[in-house]
């Protein structure tokens, strides 16, 4: 009966309230399940159609100069081996991202006071001079006019999540940010023009239900662009190794609920869902999701950049594989496949 009400609510398009979005994330019913990830697939497709955009990410730095107690490149973590890409080595990456068609390059790194705007500003007209790529750029939080010069230079989108909207929780896992300064940077970048990129993280330690519903609000709300949805995984070295991962079908319910509420935006299939299961990606470009983002860290830093434990590269064979599984999905016509990557049989088991 609620169901249905709230089913005949998505299918008008008209706005959900806080309790609807409650009970769609909190339902176990697989028949309300199913109908709410076929309605986000539905308005996946109405509002961004079938092509699986694939974009290359370089995680460029692992220093941080901050210690979220859920990261495990935290500044605080001796346990792993600190890495600065050099110049010449990020733009070799680009320039093999390039030749694979990829349109968009994700810069990204831990807040490293060493990468200073200049520096930045350098690499970004390098990439736009090169390759004419879009740039997102997902380095933390910045001053106002960090932000203006990126822009400038031709920075296209920035992500930066919010992470929770519980602003006590955001305290407690956070011990050196402050919830409105992470706000106030979110909105200068919306002010400057960037596509806007936020996000948030599933089975952080007390987190309710209602609060992943009031992340999916402000993510209305702000009029946020892209969002990132991922699972909570433990970090070895961090001060919640110990604690239990997110749970992979709340994080899709979320994915679901997300494209329902948010309906035209870049919903990834994170890495993170890939990291839980091999499957996950698929599942939740079946939920509403509609990007995935391809790890291009060279081999010899990969596993430092160890936010958090087992990371899964998802590489281009992973992201062929989840495209091909997922249903009634394209790769993107501007991606030049090797080869053996074209065969429509390819094994990738093997
Ligand atoms: N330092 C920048 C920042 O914090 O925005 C960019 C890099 S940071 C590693 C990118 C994202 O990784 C964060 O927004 C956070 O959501 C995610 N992350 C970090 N540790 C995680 C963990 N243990 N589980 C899930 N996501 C995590
Ligand atoms: Fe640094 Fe980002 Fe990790 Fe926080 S989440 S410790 S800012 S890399």
């Amino acid at each position: 009966e609620r169901f249905l009400e709230i089913l005949k609510k998505i299918e008008n398009g008209d706005e959900l309230l806080r309790e609807d979005i409650v009970y769609l994330l909190s339902t176990d019913k697989k028949r309300e399940i199913d109908a709410i990830f076929s309605a986000a697939d539905r308005i996946r497709k109405e509002t961004v159609g079938d092509v699986v955009e694939i974009r290359g990410a370089i995680e460029f730095s692992n220093y941080c100069r901050k210690n979220c107690k859920y990261c495990g490149i935290r500044g605080q973590n001796s346990e792993i081996k600190r890495y600065r890409m050099t110049e010449e080595e990020i733009m070799e990456v680009v320039g093999y991202l390039h030749s694979l068609g990829l349109r968009t390059v994700i810069l990204q790194s831990g807040e490293d006071p060493y990468w200073t705007m200049p520096k930045i500003i350098n690499i970004l007209r390098k990439v736009k001079e090169t390759t004419g790529m879009r740039i997102t750029l997902s380095i933390g939080e910045r001053p106002y006019e960090e932000y203006a010069e990126f822009k400038k230079a031709g920075a296209d989108n920035f992500l930066l999540k919010i992470e929770t909207t519980n602003r006590e929780l955001f305290k407690e896992i956070h011990p050196d940010d402050d919830f409105d300064t992470r706000l106030q940077c979110s909105k200068w970048l919306k002010e400057l023009g960037y596509i806007n990129g936020s996000g948030n993280i599933i089975g952080l330690p007390g987190q309710t239900v209602e609060d992943i519903a009031s992340d999916i609000e402000f993510f209305r709300d702000m009029g946020i662009n892209m969002i990132g949805i991922g699972p909570f995984i433990p970090a070895k070295g961090s001060p919640y190794e110990k604690l239990t991962p997110g749970d992979i079908a709340m994080t899709l319910r979320t994915v679901a609920v997300t494209r329902i509420v948010c309906k035209k935006v870049y919903i990834p299939s994170t890495t993170a869902l890939a990291t839980l299961s091999k499957d996950a990606q698929v599942w939740a470009l079946n939920a509403g999701a509609n990007t995935i983002m391809l790890i291009n860290t060279p081999k010899k830093y990969r596993s430092s950049y160890n936010i958090y434990d087992n990371k899964n590269m998802v590489d281009l064979e992973a992201a062929v594989y989840a495209v091909r599984k997922a249903v009634n999905r394209k790769l993107p016509s501007y991606l030049k496949l090797p080869s053996y990557l074209e065969n429509p049989d390819f094994d990738f088991a093997a």
